[in-house]
């Protein structure tokens, strides 16, 4: 064997010579290092090799240039394939023909999309007409290739090679492509190679050579192209990881009736039920079956018949190839253990595989089948557990149309992906997006989508198509972003000129509003109702997994009687923020808070106080009774007091009237209490300090509530109250002996002895730096992490929108610091105040309820510095739940490393 040089750029797969692994991913990437894989399965994969992604790198590290000993490398491995074949490349008489096919570490739209047939020109085409014996077999696959080489590698646009087909087929008066005959392909290839050397002063290159590093280039080439470097900037794909470019001899699908190329999902990527689910299209090739020009037809019976289709399926029509391509289906999930996508081509009734890789799936699906690999004895708990992105649990918590409501069904296409969603009807994916901008649900419609369409299916709620199948690529995206989609509602016409959607004599107008349900297909006038999911069955069963292993508990934020139901129903195990404020906004209340604010006196303000206190009472029990015995977090009083005061002249004019004072005093109170910096104003603890029979009343209520419950239920209630914004010891020791001191009142007053523990809120710098010394007085911390991003950042979260994305496109923050926790910074506080506040008093128990106790990221960053729970918004508890699971599972591999 010659010399391979230093580095090895090409590894062949297939024919007996396979050098790659699945493993193999960074430098083959996805696609070469499956197709290694599924060769050293022994599945049938025509003969290929790939050459690596550090060839991409090379290449642009070097002002695209190619390693020196790269094309002897690709010259070798080209011997191989022809050695394999029997055949030769740029043979007259026996030609080898090659698809070329990029491939990255992970799909990625914007790469140069496949080149077939690769080695064809005037004179191998009469030798594909030899052996073959099948000249519109030939010139078909000629015209393709000149189509497909003339498009994506030579950029010549693909409405020139559409017209010529489209003229051709007009004069012959011939529907499908199938239709044309040996002689009208001919003159078709005849006048593509004549427009593309009009289009570029140059005849299309007839040199195979020339052909193979053409393509192989733009595929490098593509991975600086404006969409790829957009798509790697949104989802943090470094450029340096290249892509990889495969050479894979060709198989044919467009050899005649016992030929056909299709796609599959080894289980229902919509439901996840464990049933084969895919499309082919008999003497076809490529990528037809997702291009919508045929109506694909399904691969099972079962199929089939569920989506009515009356086309055979390819369980009737080569059951012999069907049963092949369901033992590769068992061989697959069987050595991946998942569900995987895979590509195939049936050459004259033989099978061959193409790709092979994990399947996109629904939230549901994805649900269904990690369950069922577990319960099949597949994958453990733990696995099945890592398997479900927490965020994608969002798409199970939405709504669905409410079955009793009225409905005005004007079309329907296919289910492709589940939910339903409503929304002004937009018809491009830039109207999509500056609507949803201005804050309007959107539904896009389109013909079919590609992925310049991207950004705007995910502003959008939904996305409706008229043309395109289950796996087209509205379908497939709006899954993975759990977007509703309804595709190929084929009876719909769009006329984007005139931006109008039509159906028999119904005209729908851009903006007027439409239900799409993407679960069952149908197409719906106006906004219908919807209702909530039910949370049952796989995810329960899921969520179950998850809790086992969780070590964090997972508390909800939670006022209203309604969010605590909500949090229950989501599984929260307790309230670990329940901000008293939000009672004193009810319209019963509010007068008598805004009395109390203008009292001049404390007993003005006790008598005020006075009147609140059995409604604040009153809140306190039905979250007592809600909860039924778990913890519930209360934080005392917190914003500034003007909040809470009068804006309008008429409302000024109530509450003066309310308060027995003239409206030109409530004025002045507003006054007086205005701002300038209210985040770091008279706020928190402050009040109390000021007011401390504010925080009284609001102890009371709170005791008085517990001991009512207790007595009525028989359950011990155990309050947390949570004094915010403590900076000092002296402060939470102030405002401790104020709580102290109306739980013995209320044990006195009822008889009823009374459990309670008191803690701060830990959302200054100054608190987690004097963490220890706060410990000795406090029970319990809770991260406000909101409010401790502001404050150790400096940065006022209601100003922060005017230079917040500045400062993320400049890449000074790689995240917004208040969606995701800072862990640097705000996260080495939490740290510290952690350490300190243990230190001190080793059962300490600890939160976070900001908004990042919902957000995977930072519910990862909670397990590592120990913290006891996190507390989120009602409907991110799942998200929580499984976060958390996540993370204990990654804390447990991190220890045993
Ligand atoms: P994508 O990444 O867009 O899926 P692929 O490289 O998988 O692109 O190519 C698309 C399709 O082209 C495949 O699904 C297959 O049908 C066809 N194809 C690719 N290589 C070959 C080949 N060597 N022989 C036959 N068909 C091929
Ligand atoms: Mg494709
Ligand atoms: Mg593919």
């Amino acid at each position: 064997m010659a010399s391979q040089g230093d580095n090895k750029w090409v590894y062949s797969f297939g024919g007996g010579k396979t050098e790659g692994r699945a493993d193999m991913k960074n430098l083959l990437g996805g696609k070469g290092a499956n197709l290694a894989e599924m060769a050293n399965l022994g599945l049938p994969v025509p003969p290929g090799f790939t050459i690596t992604t550090g060839v991409c790198t090379y290449f642009y590290a070097n002002g695209r240039k190619y390693p020196d000993d790269l094309r002897g490398q690709i010259d070798q491995a080209l011997a191989g394939l022809e050695q394999a074949m029997g055949a030769k490349f740029g043979d007259p008489v026996n030609p080898l023909l090659v698809s070329v096919r990029s491939g990255a570490r992970a799909s990625m739209p914007g790469m140069m999309d496949t080149v077939l047939n690769l080695g064809l020109n005037d004179t191998t085409v009469q030798g594909l007409v030899t052996r073959s014996g099948d000249p519109r077999f030939a010139y078909d696959s000629y015209r393709r290739f000149i189509q497909m080489y003339g498009n994506v590698v030579l950029d010549v646009d693909h409405h020139h090679f559409e017209e010529i087909l489209e003229s051709h087929k007009r004069d012959k008066n011939k529907h499908f492509d199938t239709d044309l005959t040996a002689e009208d392909w001919q003159a078709v290839v005849a006048d593509y190679k004549a427009m593309v050397e009009r289009e570029l002063g140059h005849p299309f290159p007839q040199d195979v050579q020339e052909q193979l590093w053409g393509a192989i280039g733009a595929v490098f080439g593509s991975w600086m192209n404006a969409r790829a470097i957009t798509y790697r900037k949104l989802h943090d794909i470094p450029a340096d990881w290249g892509t990889a470019v495969n050479v894979q001899c060709m198989v044919f699908g467009n050899m005649g009736n016992d030929c056909a190329t299709g796609v599959a999902f080894t289980r229902n990527p919509s439901t996840g039920e464990n049933l084969f689910y895919g499309e082919y299209l008999v003497n076809a090739q490529g990528e037809d079956v997702v291009a919508g020009i045929r109506t694909p037809q399904h691969l099972t019976i079962a199929g089939k018949e569920s989506n009515k289709s009356d086309l055979p399926a390819m369980e009737e029509v080569m059951p012999e190839v069907f049963r092949q391509l369901d033992g590769v289906r068992l061989t697959l999930e069987k050595h991946y253990r998942d569900m995987q996508d895979i590509e195939f081509t049936v050459q004259q009734g033989t099978l061959y595989m193409l790709q092979t890789r994990t399947g996109k799936r629904t939230a549901a699906a994805a649900l269904k089948i990690a369950v069922d690999l577990c319960t099949e004895g597949v994958i453990d708990k733990a696995e099945a557990v890592k398997r479900i992105d927490p965020a994608s649990l969002d798409q199970l918590l939405h709504p669905t149309l409410d079955p009793k409501a009225d409905r005005t069904v004007i079309a329907k296409g296919l289910p492709a992906s589940p939910g339903a969603a409503s929304g002004k009807v937009v018809f491009t994916a830039d109207e999509a997006e500056s609507q949803a901008a201005l804050g309007d649900a959107v539904i896009l419609c389109r013909v079919e989508t590609s992925p310049e369409d991207i950004h705007g299916m995910h502003a959008a709620r939904g996305i409706l198509t008229t043309r395109g199948g289950m796996t087209s690529h509205a379908a497939v995206v709006a899954r993975g972003m759990g977007r509703a989609c309804v595709a190929g509602a084929g009876e719909l016409r769009v006329d984007y000129k005139n931006k109008i959607m039509s159906v028999r004599d119904i005209t729908v107008r851009e903006g007027d509003t439409i239900t799409i349900d993407g679960s069952t297909g149908e197409v719906m006038l106006g906004s219908v109702p919807t209702i909530q999911p039910e949370l049952s069955g796989d995810f329960a069963t899921l969520m179950g997994w998850a809790d086992e292993i969780r070590r964090m508990g997972v508390r909800a934020n939670a006022e209203t009687p309604l969010d605590a139901r909500t949090a229950r129903k989501f599984g929260a195990e307790g309230i670990g923020l329940s901000r008293t404020e939000h009672m004193f906004f009810d319209p019963n209340r509010i007068l008598a808070v805004r009395e109390m604010i203008l009292a001049e006196t404390e007993e003005g303000r006790r008598k005020a106080l006075d009147k609140l206190e059995p409604f604040q009472k009153q809140d306190f029990v039905e979250l007592f009774e809600i909860m039924a015995g778990l913890p519930v977090t209360i934080r005392l009083l917190d914003p500034p007091l003007h909040e809470f005061l009068p804006n309008t002249e008429a409302e000024m004019e109530e509450v003066a009237r309310a308060a027995g004072t003239d409206p030109l005093r409530v004025h002045h109170r507003a006054v007086q209490l205005h701002e300038a910096n209210p985040m770091l104003g008279h706020r928190g603890c402050r009040l109390g300090i000021t007011f401390p029979e504010i925080y009284e009343m609001q102890a009371r209520a709170i005791f008085t509530a517990a001991a009512e419950v207790a007595q009525k239920t028989g359950q011990t209630v155990t309050p947390e109250i949570m004094i915010p914004l403590i900076g000092t010891k002296k402060e939470l020791d102030i405002l401790k002996a104020v709580v102290d001191k109306a739980a013995e009142q209320v044990k006195a007053a009822t008889g009823q002895d009374l459990t309670y523990h008191v803690g701060t809120m830990i959302e200054l710098p100054r608190a987690a730096l004097r963490a220890d010394e706060i410990a000795e007085s406090a029970e319990f911390f809770s991260f406000g992490t909101n409010d401790l991003t502001q404050t150790t950042f400096g940065i006022s979260r209601d100003d922060a929108g005017s230079f917040l994305p500045d400062y993320e496109r400049a890449g000074i923050l790689e995240h917004d610091p208040f969606a995701t926790l800072d862990q640097d910074g705000v996260g080495e506080l939490v740290r510290i105040g952690v350490e300190r506040g243990r230190k001190v008093r080793p059962d300490l128990k600890l939160g976070i309820c900001g908004e990042h106790g919902g957000d995977p990221a930072s519910i990862s960053f909670c397990e590592q510095v120990g913290l006891d729970y996190v507390s989120c918004s009602p409907y991110r508890v799942p998200i929580a739940r499984l976060a958390a699971a996540q993370a204990a599972l990654n804390a447990d591999t991190v220890k045993r490393d």
